[in-house]
């Protein structure tokens, strides 16, 4: 569309230029049509109409410096509310007679009166356009063409009016009739060919779309149909072949095709690039560029086809360079889609310019070139449909990746759990052992406490405390296994004349030294001395009966009696006298019994002269040993 202003530009220039010199011969011979055909572009003659009124008769009677040469290849005139009328002269000068074609090569022409004038005389006149029926033309064709028969060595003048509320190009050709019916062909061939492609791609997307779902389809599909639309509309096959008499819908499927392709164009851009991960600049401009576009769209409806056109054309010249430029700006940024989109852009692109530079007389006219828009469209949305599915084969090979990662963070998880399991385990296992080694250490500890606390601090021999939890215990045990147990109760005798003599310290040494030997008197595992109170030793003996107590309380008493203590240097000899009782205990019976008995049998011994052993058997009876 830059071009439009470019060509516009370059037309004023060429204008002002040809005003200044004579008006233009504006004629051709038939003798110049060197391949059959001819551009008439360059020699045609102009006339501006802003009034849009005048006639044929005003136009012929204008004084000839008022018509301007054309000489462009294609006269361009851009978006005008003016009719601009043209003049050719064509003279018949060939030998040969031969049918002839005037052919205007734009369908988009809302308004063509083309004149043939002989001799003053108007000869043949035709009232057409894309705004009037199809049968108005006299060869039913998408682009306008008037038969031209000129007798020999004849000339007639051609005149056009055309007024369009799109650009006003006028693409003039006179044809050899045969050589456009020949390159009509490839024309032909170039529509189908390019609607085939376009229409099995669309189908075959809209396909893919209602499979996979995934809106890129969607808008290609969209993209598509609208830009086949569009290229069909221009060159008027879409009125030659789908709607020849309802002309009003040209100019409104146009412009509605026009305006919703740039709205599905900035969707698919959108949707392809993954737009919605970039920066806000570029979600807003391609999704604001679509509403504006559907919006326009809507407008396109109701504004006038001129209006609706000329904001399309602005907002191609917008859009096009900057979906150009956010397709380079990714691709620098690594996108590897961004690349593919870049090329199917610059290839519908390039088609545009290739266009611009056949309609410019740069490039040379062939069917190529001519309709290098369509291919460029037709590549593009080739290209893009690669894209499409290299994307989705991208998409699936993220997803498989971000699934084995997945899978391995999750590998990599277990295993680290299973590893603190581990930890924990071994840490457990270690705790335990010191666990077990601590309530080790703590039962030894406690045994030796408890040992402690059973234990007399003098004699070193047990305490009373625990004669009594003892005496219980086996009490219980012998009932139970019916064994006989037996108490010895052993009294120093005169022990206070002992302190007396030779003082407590004295005596404590003769308890210490009593304590001794009467541990060495006992052999039995289960036999044990404790020092009862005082100078009072109590030893018990399990399994026992009176009788053999009585002869251990007698080894004991002699043994006492023959080892005097040897105490700084001093002889202290000692006797003791011994109490001595047996029973057969019961369970529910009261064990102190045992004790008194043994006590009985011990005041008795005292009674009886001391350093002597008595014993009861239980029945308050007491004898001598
Ligand atoms: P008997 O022949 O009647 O038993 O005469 P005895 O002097 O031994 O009389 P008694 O049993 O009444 O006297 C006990 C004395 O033992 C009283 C106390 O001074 C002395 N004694 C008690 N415990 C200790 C002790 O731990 N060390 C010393 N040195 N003397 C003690
Ligand atoms: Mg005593
Ligand atoms: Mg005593």
């Amino acid at each position: 569309m830059k071009t439009f202003f470019a060509q516009l530009l370059t037309l004023i220039l060429l204008a002002a230029l040809a005003s200044s010199t004579l008006a233009a011969t504006s004629s051709i011979r038939l003798s110049e049509l060197a391949d059959g055909q001819a551009s008439l572009g360059p020699r045609l003659a102009f006339l501006e109409d802003p009034s849009q009124e005048l006639t044929l008769t005003d136009i012929t009677a204008r004084q000839a410096q008022d018509w301007q040469p054309s000489e462009a290849q294609v006269p361009n005139f851009g978006f005008s509310q003016s009719s601009f009328w043209f003049r050719i002269e064509i003279i018949n000068d060939s030998t040969t007679p031969a049918s002839h074609l005037i052919e205007v090569g734009n369908p988009a022409l809302d308004y063509l009166d083309l004149y043939v004038v002989a001799n003053g005389q108007i000869e043949d006149k035709v009232f057409t356009g894309d705004q009037l029926p199809l049968s108005t033309r006299p060869i039913k064709h998408r682009n306008v063409l008037l038969p031209l028969n000129i007798p020999q060595d004849e000339s007639r003048t051609l005149y056009l009016r055309a007024t369009s509320e799109g650009a006003v190009q006028l693409p003039l050709d006179l044809w050899k009739a045969q050589s456009f019916y020949e390159q009509d062909q490839y024309s032909l061939a170039v529509q189908i060919l390019f609607a085939g492609i376009m229409l099995a791609l669309a189908a075959y997307n809209l396909f893919v779309w209602l499979v996979v779902r995934e809106a890129s389809y969607a808008w290609y599909v969209l993209n598509v149909v609208s830009i086949t639309i569009v290229q069909l509309a221009l060159h008027g096959v879409t009125f030659q072949f789908i709607w020849p008499e309802l002309p009003s819908l040209n100019n409104l499927i146009l412009a509605a095709a026009i305006t919703s392709n740039v709205g599905f164009v900035l969707l698919f851009t959108y949707s392809f690039l993954n737009l919605h991960k970039q920066g806000r600049f570029l979600r807003w401009f391609t999704l604001g560029g679509a509403g504006a576009a559907f919006l326009l769209c809507a407008f396109s409806m109701v504004v006038s086809y001129g209006m609706a056109m000329r904001m399309a054309a602005l907002m191609i010249m917008v859009v096009a360079p900057a979906a150009l430029a956010i397709g380079i700006y990714l691709w620098a940024k690594g996108d590897v889609l961004a690349r593919l989109y870049t090329l199917a852009w610059s290839v519908l692109l390039l088609g545009h310019a290739v266009l611009v530079l056949n309609k410019m007389g740069v490039l040379p006219r062939n069917v190529l070139f001519e309709y290098a828009p369509q291919f460029g469209a037709a590549l593009e949305v080739l290209l893009f449909s690669f894209a499409l599915a290299y994307r989705i084969n991208l998409e699936r090979q993220r997803r498989y990746e971000a699934q084995s990662n997945a899978l391995v963070s999750e590998r990599l998880a277990r295993s680290a759990k299973e590893q603190a399991l581990q930890v924990q385990k071994e840490a457990n296992e270690h705790l335990e052992v010191r666990v077990a080694e601590r309530t080790q250490a703590l039962k030894s500890a406690n045994k030796r406490l408890e040992e402690m606390t059973a234990i007399d601090g003098l004699t070193q021999v047990k305490n009373r405390a625990f004669f009594d939890r003892q005496l219980a215990d086996e009490w219980r045990r012998n009932a139970r296994e019916r064994h006989d147990m037996s108490l010895l109760l052993l009294d120093v005798d005169h022990f206070k004349k002992v302190n007396d003599t030779y003082g407590h310290l004295a005596g404590d040494a003769c308890l210490k030294h009593m304590a001794q030997l009467c541990r060495e008197c006992l052999n039995r595992p289960g036999d044990f001395v404790a020092r009862y109170g005082g100078e009072e030793f109590a030893i018990l003996l399990c399994h026992t009966d009176l009788k053999g107590a009585g002869i251990v309380a007698e080894r004991m008493r002699e043994k006492v009696e023959s080892t005097p203590l040897n105490w700084e240097g001093k002889t202290i000899t000692l006797t003791v006298s011994i109490g001595v009782s047996a029973i057969l205990p019961k369970a529910h019976e009261d064990m102190t019994r045992l004790i008194r008995c043994a006590d009985d049998a011990l005041y008795a011994a005292k009674h009886a002269g001391r350093n002597q052993t008595k014993a009861s058997n239980g029945s308050l009876e007491v004898f001598s040993v």
